[in-house]
């Protein structure tokens, strides 16, 4: 029987980065069920770093974050993890509002026009986010496992987590590999099956809901688009970036409910996108060069939720993440370290309160 202190299911950002703080400190492993971590959400993603985006509990975790992701400490890394691109929340009527910790200036119709040739006449008003920048998703994922791995944390693959049970102050695991092992803590990260784990662990579901989101890489009658800022409607009904000189990331913004799942995109919501996509440039859709879904995770307020369960002792939620999970992983995993381990909070997170993403609140 392996004897662990602590296990993480999942081994996606949220698995991989709360993995890499606790490892040098505790005996860590981390079981992921698919075969290759990052597989669902992590991998998916639309790879932007957007401080506005989420709600101000939430812009707290992202600007928390972008310390270690543009300057991560040279043991994590050689270089950072962003590129800058800026974001223009687009609007066709009031000024779009963001946090107020946000920096922003506004812009109106003739100033729009030099960062969007051939937007549509409707579109009058604009706040630019200078801060917007791309994330090196896998870059930053690899880093963390590779720091889970120097602390001494072990990653075991198609091994999904079937059953727990808590048998004198730990945790008696059942793994899909026949593993058996032992745990004083497990941690919660697997993303849209959060609810599932904590069922398998005979503790109550948080109403943790996956929801689809489809995303389009689309070739576009037009060119010198590489660097195009990432273009988001303040309505809520889709954005994309420049990708290459001729091409774009497009999604409709769209969440759809479902159960937790490989996700695919449906024809329905590419037609969508595209559909959207039409009422704000007027550049010629040329191909679908390709397209992807993968699952946002929500807790009911819609705040990520990091913290021990009310009732079940040793069961530790690192779940909800959302459309933010990538964004907000630096900080998000630091202050999930400090509670998981009952320390204080690394400098970086101190001055954020930990109350708001308790699981306590849902219950
Ligand atoms: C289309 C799209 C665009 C997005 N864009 C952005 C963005 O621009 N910026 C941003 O910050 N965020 C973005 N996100 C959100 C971000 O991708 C997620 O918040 C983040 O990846 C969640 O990470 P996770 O580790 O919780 O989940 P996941 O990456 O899904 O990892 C959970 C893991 O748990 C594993 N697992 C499940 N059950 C078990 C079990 N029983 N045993 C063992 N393992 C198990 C799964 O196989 C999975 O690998 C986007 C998401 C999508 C879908």
């Amino acid at each position: 029987m392996i004897n662990l202190d602590i296990l993480i299911v999942g081994s996606g950002i949220a698995g991989a980065s709360l993995g890499a703080e606790v490892a040098g400190k505790r005996r860590t492993l981390i079981v992921e069920a698919e075969d290759q971590c990052g597989y669902h959400s992590t991998g998916r993603s639309a790879a932007f770093f957007l401080e506005s985006y989420g709600g101000p509990v939430v812009a707290q975790l992202s600007a928390a974050s972008a310390g270690f992701l543009a300057h991560p400490p040279p043991e994590v890394a050689e270089r950072g993890f962003l590129h800058r691109r800026g974001a223009i929340h687009l609007s066709q009527g009031q000024w779009p509002e963001l946090p107020s910790s946000v920096t922003a200036y506004r812009i109106d119709r003739d100033e729009l026009e030099t960062f969007i040739p051939g937007l549509r006449p409707k579109w009058m008003k604009a706040l630019v986010e200078p801060g917007c920048a791309d994330i090196d998703v896998a870059a930053l994922h690899a880093a963390y496992l590779r720091q889970f791995g120097k602390r001494g944390g072990v990653v075991r693959t198609r091994a999904a987590l079937l059953k727990a049970q808590r048998r004198e102050d730990r945790w008696l695991v059942s793994l899909a590999d026949g593993t058996e092992l032992s745990a004083a803590t497990l941690v919660d990260a697997a993303g849209a099956w959060a609810d599932v784990v904590a069922q398998a662990c005979g503790v109550r579901p948080l109403g943790i809901a996956p929801k689809r989101r489809t995303m389009v890489q689309l070739r576009v009658g037009r060119t010198g688009l590489k660097d195009l800022p990432l273009v988001n409607d303040s309505d809520g009904r889709f954005y994309f970036k420049g990708e290459g000189n001729r091409s774009i990331w497009l999604s409709p913004h769209d969440e759809i409910e479902t159960v937790p799942c490989d996700a695919a995109p449906e024809e329905i919501d590419i037609a969508t996108a595209i559909d959207r996509f039409e009422s704000v440039v007027d550049w010629p859709v040329e191909k679908i060069e390709r397209s992807w879904a993968g699952l946002r995770s929500f807790a009911p307020d819609r705040v990520p939720v990091y913290g021990y369960d009310a009732d079940v002792p040793g069961f530790f939620w690192c779940a909800g993440q959302g459309g933010f999970g990538i964004q907000t992983a630096p900080a998000a995993a630091k202050l999930a370290a400090s509670l998981l381990l009952g320390e204080p909070p690394d400098e970086s997170v101190a001055h954020i309160d930990p109350g708001p993403f308790s699981p306590l609140r849902l219950r």
